[in-house]
Parts: C-alpha cells; structure tokens; sequence
C-alpha cells in the first residue's frame, strides 16, 4: 500500500533516494502518479499544502503584478492537495489541430508535437475529470433543441463539456476525489506539508542531483531521484526553476532566457455583445448547462478552423450569459431590422454575450524574481502582464461575423458594445488559465522543454501542466494538460525502466 505522509513529522537531515520524484500535488502531479501506478517505479509525490485550505501556505503564493489589470497571483490558485482543482469551473474542451500548428501569421505559434500525438490520450483524460458520455460538437444530434440557424460562414455553435463528481453539483475535486486511488499505489509515498525550495542541479549543471524540502515547522529534508516532475502549475514552476540559481545564475533550464517568459491566460470579458434572436427561440444548452445523454453540456459560438486559418485569426468562444434589456435605440434597431429582412421580431429576445479569448504569445509578459521573500525564504514572484489591442480587434471581428451569419440567415442580429481599449479593460476578468512559462519548443533558443517535456539542456528534469502550452487556444486547459500528462507517463515509462 502507498501512503500518505506528514512531510512536518520527517526528520530534518532525511535524504529519500527515489525512482521519480513528483513536484506538486494538483491535477497535474495526481494523474501522473496514478498512470505510473501499475510501473516498479518508486514515486515520492511533494505537496505543498495539507488535504485542506491552510492561510499560512497560501501565502507563499503572495506575488505582485504589473500593467494591464489582471488577478492577484495568491487567489488565483489554490495550494494545497488538488491544486486549484479546489475551485475550478470545470470546463472542459479538447485544443484543435490548428492551435498546434505553426501559423506563418502567428509570431511563436507551433508546437513540436500535432494534435494526433495527445488524441489518443484524450479519452482517459476525459474520464479522469470525469466529464461523462464523450460528446463535444455532436451534442446537438443527441437532443431535440436546434442548434440557432447561422449563415455560411466563420462563426459555428459548438460545445463544451463539464466535470461533474458523482453525486455533487462540484466539478471534481482532484485532491479529495483521488486521494483514496494514490492511497492504493504500492510503491507511491506522498509527502504533504512539503515545500520544495530548491531544484539542486549536479556540478556540471546538466543533472538534477538533489531537491530541498522545507516545511512551515522548520523542518529541512532533501530527495534525491533519478528524475523530477515539476508539476506546481505555471507561475510556480517558473519561479522555482529561476530562484534555483545556485549552480546556474540564470536558474534552472535558462540558459537561453525562456523561464517565465510568454505567461498567458483567456480574457473572458463581459457583455461584450448583444445577441437579438428574432424568434425568441434560443435552445436552453446555449444560456445554461444541460444534461444531454450523460453528458454536461453548454453551447456556444466558436470560429472555425477553416475561418481561422482564411482570415488569420486567434481562437476564441461566445457564451450566452444571461438575458440583456433593450434600450430604445435598441428596440428601434431590432424593429428595423427585422423589417428590412421581412421577419417577424415581435417575440425577439436579447441576451448578453460573454466570452473567451485567445491572447497572442508575447515574451514581454513575463514572470521574474523580486527581492522580497516569502517564509520560506524564496524570492517572491512579479508578473508582467500585457494584452494587445489586437487581440481586442480581431475578438471584435469575429463578433461581428457571427452578426453577418444571423442577419443572412435572418434569425437574429449582434451589437457589439466593446470598442476602445479603456472599454474592453473594464469589462475584463480572466480563465485562471495560467500558461505558457515553460513552453515546448524543438528548438532551445526558443523554449524549455522539448516535445517529451524535458527540461532542454537538464538530463533529468521534466515539467508537467499547461506551463508548457506555447500557444493557447480557445479551449479551457486542464483536459489537455491531462492528455500531455499521460503521454508523459508513457515517455517515463521507457525512460526509467
Ligand atoms: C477559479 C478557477 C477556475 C478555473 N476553471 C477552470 C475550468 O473551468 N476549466 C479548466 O480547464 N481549467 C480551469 N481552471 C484551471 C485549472 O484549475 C488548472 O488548469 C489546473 O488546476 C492545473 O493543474 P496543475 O496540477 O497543473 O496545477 P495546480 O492545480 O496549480 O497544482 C499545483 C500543485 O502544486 C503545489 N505546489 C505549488 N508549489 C509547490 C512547491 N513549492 N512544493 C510542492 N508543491 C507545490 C500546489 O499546492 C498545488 O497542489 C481554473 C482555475 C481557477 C483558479
């Protein structure tokens, strides 16, 4: 039987020798410690937090921010066993083909891998945020509610779907919902109350050769594995592996100046439209989750790929979010309109649009140290946050699409209510969807890890979590991250044997 462990009852001095040692207790360092169950690897997991919220370690999550408005790096992610599965929303899409493609249009787009290489991973990723009966874009066939008629064109419903845990109205908890399952893995301790504070690279600077751990008591341990995972969610990773700078001054897997750099989440501003359906007939899966064949699913209006590679555009999603009241110069619109095409508005209905955007990669947006430190001694984390105009527009545009296949289909029609950048920062919030700080690259001048997810120029040291994303997409991250998860395991697997 594996076991669970209070890393504050360790010995300080203890020095745990191990196949594989895990970083990070959240989604990401619980699926891979699971998918190598059934190995004779001897897995040491490191959790920084406790089965439950603790304020004392949440707080070394304290970081600052600076530029365009963003969250507060401490409540935008939970820190204890689970990660911030402890709160997330559940929304759950695979990435598309192009979102791994490299777009001659798109500075630093293309991964090192295609979609087909995680595809075959999906299936039990799916199930491991147990979003039921895998349906995505084929929910519409299973229920009588048509899909809102739109015109030939670039905008298309499509769905997402939803972690559900048995018998709750939560997503599933990745932390409490496994924990019995890691409990069972024979050769698998996890160490909770434990803090890694150092990434310990060997002489030559090429090996991980030892990990600090400290708890909030005082105690000091080390682990010494033949490989490592870090798997401490985006801002994390990238701060451990710049703050390990004993050996390298540039910090762990840095050498060419890409820790940190390319930091991304989906800007999800609000009412950034107004949607008028002439009839009044919207199906329920568009405004509201439903229940279809097993399956917990919501719609809403996505760019194609096709569209998006025409027209040079990023992804992104429309969510209807809740019904909106015309004003007069609206209701005159809609009654004009609707006569100019010949329907019938008189039961129209309007509803705010909400939406997810795609940001363009940027280096600038970036994590760095500061001087300050938190309890354990570890520099505190800044982040530089930017978002482009453009990014603003070309989300614009594919509302405004979406607005010519309604009038031509003649179902309904769009006002947008976001112009100038002052507008759409007021109405921003973000996914929590941290990325892109150790992206994948096959190339190390551009990137950390490789397409297995190694550490570039680190023999040992791999990195797990959508951290390693170099671009974003539209789809919500953790099934994906999950998918390259697994495909870790496979990797592991014949790495270590
Ligand atoms: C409010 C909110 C809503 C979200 N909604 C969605 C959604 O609807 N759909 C979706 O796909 N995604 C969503 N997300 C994102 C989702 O939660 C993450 O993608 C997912 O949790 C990432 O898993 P992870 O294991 O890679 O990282 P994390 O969940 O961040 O886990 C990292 C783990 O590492 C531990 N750790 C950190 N530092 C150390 C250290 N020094 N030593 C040891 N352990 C350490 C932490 O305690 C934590 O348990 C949401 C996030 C938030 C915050």
């Amino acid at each position: 039987m594996g076991s669970f462990i209070d890393a504050r009852t360790v010995p300080s001095g203890t020095v745990l020798e191990t196949d594989l040692c895990i970083i990070g207790g959240g989604p990401s360092g619980i699926c891979l410690a699971l998918a190598l169950a059934k190995t004779n690897l001897h897995v040491v997991l490191l959790e920084s937090g406790g089965m439950e919220f603790d304020a004392k370690t949440q707080a070394l999550y304290q970081g600052d921010t600076s530029g365009a408005p963003y969250l507060t790096l401490e409540a935008s992610r939970l820190r204890f066993l689970g990660g911030s599965s402890n709160h997330w929303g559940g929304w759950c899409r695979p990435l598309d083909a192009i979102d791994f493609e490299k777009r001659d249009w798109l500075a630093h787009s293309g991964w090192p891998i295609t979609k087909a290489d995680v595809d075959r991973y999906f299936v039990k990723a799916h199930s491991l945020c147990e979003a039921g009966t895998l349906l995505y874009d084929r929910a519409a066939d299973f229920t009588q509610d048509p899909i809102l008629k739109l015109a030939e064109g670039g905008v298309r419903t499509r769905f997402f779907q939803f972690s559900k845990m048995r018998d709750s109205v939560f997503p599933t908890h990745f932390g409490e919902r496994y924990a019995p399952d890691l409990k069972k893995v024979a050769k698998l301790s996890v160490y909770l109350n434990a803090n890694v504070t150092r990434l310990g690279l060997d002489k030559s600077g090429a090996k991980i050769a030892e990990i600090d751990v400290a708890t909030l008591t005082g105690k000091h341990f080390k682990v010494k594995p033949r490989a490592a995972v870090l798997a401490t969610g985006a801002i994390e990773s990238a701060r451990l592996l710049l703050a390990s700078n004993d050996v390298r001054p540039s910090g762990v897997g840095n050498s060419t100046d890409m820790v940190g750099r390319f930091f991304a989440d989906h800007p999800t501003p609000r009412d950034t439209a107004t949607l008028v359906v002439f009839d009044g007939k919207l199906s329920p899966y568009y405004g509201a989750i439903q229940t279809i064949k097993g399956a917990i699913v919501r719609g809403g209006f996505f760019p194609s790929e096709a569209y998006r590679r025409k027209h040079k555009v990023m992804a992104s999603s429309a969510t209807v979010e809740s019904k909106a009241e015309l004003d007069a110069l609206g209701k005159a619109a809609v009654a004009e309109t609707a006569r100019a095409l010949g329907v019938d508005a008189s039961d129209a209905v309007a509803y705010s649009l909400g939406c997810g955007m795609e940001v363009t990669p940027d280096p600038d947006r970036r994590l760095t140290l500061e001087a300050a430190r938190d309890a354990l001694g570890l520099p505190k984390i800044k982040l530089t946050m930017k978002i482009a105009d453009e990014d603003f527009e070309q989300y614009r545009a594919t509302l405004a699409e979406l607005g010519r296949q309604l009038l031509a289909a003649r179902t309904g029609m769009i006002r947008l209510n976001l112009s100038s950048r002052s507008e759409w920062l007021a109405n921003l919030d973000w996914g929590n969807h941290h990325m892109g700080t150790t992206r994948m690259s096959a190339n190390p001048k551009t990137g950390v890890v490789d397409a297995n997810l190694k550490v570039h120029d680190v023999a040992n040291l791999y990195v797990a979590g959508s951290s390693v994303f170099p671009t974003y997409g539209a789809a919500n991250p953790t099934i994906n991250l999950l998918a390259l998860v697994l495909r870790l395991a496979d990797h592991l697997k014949g790495a270590l044997a």
